[in-house]
């Protein structure tokens, strides 16, 4: 757990179940008339939570929608960035008590907003950690966290596959927390699989809402770069036209945003760089959604002395304040 100096970003880094919870209920009872709460119920048991704010008086008709996700229960950033925004929706402010920039009743007149800040509930309570900030784990053992630890070699992360059955492998003991269990005997990443939690929610908000943009929030080590954030765009090919300009325009936006606030963003947004099977399992889990709605994926440095849990939740929080002030356009 924290260090006792940590305590106070503690409790405004809002990355667990329990504490997701406990946030859900304060906004429903802030903003009962913003705040709507859907969830799936994973193969663990835990409620998997769709967060949908918008001012429900004003028409649909016209109305932008936005669905912001995190797949990786490694990369609790993420779930604390959309905490902090979610709060500053409901109360005027962010998590440290600054007065929002966002221009919020505008907002939610003109705009369908839903959050999924777990995707993956499961691995994210088997997490040894609030936050991975380099002090506990070198990014070797980090990794053997994430996707469980070569039972063949010890010491070396396992397997990165989008879904896998333990009567055929040879799993780690316990599994990686990258995976979501779906049924007796298999499991699951989340955004490479169309059967995990993560992909189920969407399908039935998006059945809901008809999303025309999805933020993906993520974390990563920038092993060998001094770039602590990045936008990445749909894998090249599969994105043409408008949407890839819209595309884009979006990234360099959130870019813009990280570096008027002396973040060291790399400076312009590139395709996603994954080939062979990994860009596989991309393409099968996320063609024809790219071919449909605005995606960008975002990443912010994970697992790092450079990376404090404030920095993870403001860059997080920064790139998705960029995306919402994009909707009032
Ligand atoms: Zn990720």
């Amino acid at each position: 757990m924290p260090d006792a100096v940590d305590q106070g970003e503690a409790r405004r880094f809002i990355a667990r179940q329990a504490q997701l919870e406990a946030k859900i209920a304060e906004w429903q009872a802030a903003a009962p008339d913003i705040v709507r709460v859907d969830h799936v119920t994973s193969y663990a048991g835990l409620k998997v939570y769709g967060l949908t704010l918008s001012d429900w008086r004003a028409p649909r008709e016209g109305k932008r929608a936005q669905y912001i996700a995190q797949p990786h229960a490694h990369e609790p950033g993420a779930t604390a960035g959309m905490a902090d925004v979610i709060e500053q929706l409901v109360t005027g402010h962010d998590l440290d008590g600054r007065p929002t920039s966002l221009d919020v009743d505008r907002l939610l007149s003109l705009a369908v907003i839903t959050f999924n800040p777990i995707g993956n509930p499961q691995g994210r309570e088997a997490a040894p950690v609030l936050w991975w900030d380099g002090s506990r784990y070198t990014n070797d053992e980090f990794w053997c966290w994430m996707r469980g630890e070569d039972p063949d070699h010890p010491g070396q992360m396992w397997e990165r596959y989008d879904i896998w059955d333990r009567r055929e492998v040879r799993a780690p003991e316990p599994v990686g927390i990258v995976y979501e269990q779906i049924d007796a005997h298999r499991y699951v990443e989340p955004n490479r699989s169309r059967l995990s939690s993560y992909f189920c929610l969407f399908a039935l908000l998006d059945a809901a809402h008809g999303y025309e943009r999805w933020l993906d929030l993520h974390q990563t080590e920038f092993v060998q770069s001094e770039d602590t954030c990045e936008v990445l765009l749909p894998l090249e090919g599969l994105t043409q036209g408008r949407i890839a300009e819209e595309n884009l325009a979006w990234g360099r936006r959130i870019v813009a945003r990280w570096q008027g606030a002396g973040m060291a963003a790399r400076p312009e947004p590139r395709p996603t760089a994954y080939t062979g099977t990994q860009a596989a399992y991309l393409r099968a889990a996320w063609a024809d959604l790219y071919q449909r709605l605005s995606h960008v994926t975002v990443e912010v440095k994970n697992n790092a002395p450079v990376a404090t849990p404030q920095f993870q939740r403001q860059c997080q929080a920064l790139a998705i304040e960029a995306s919402l002030e994009m909707l009032l356009e």
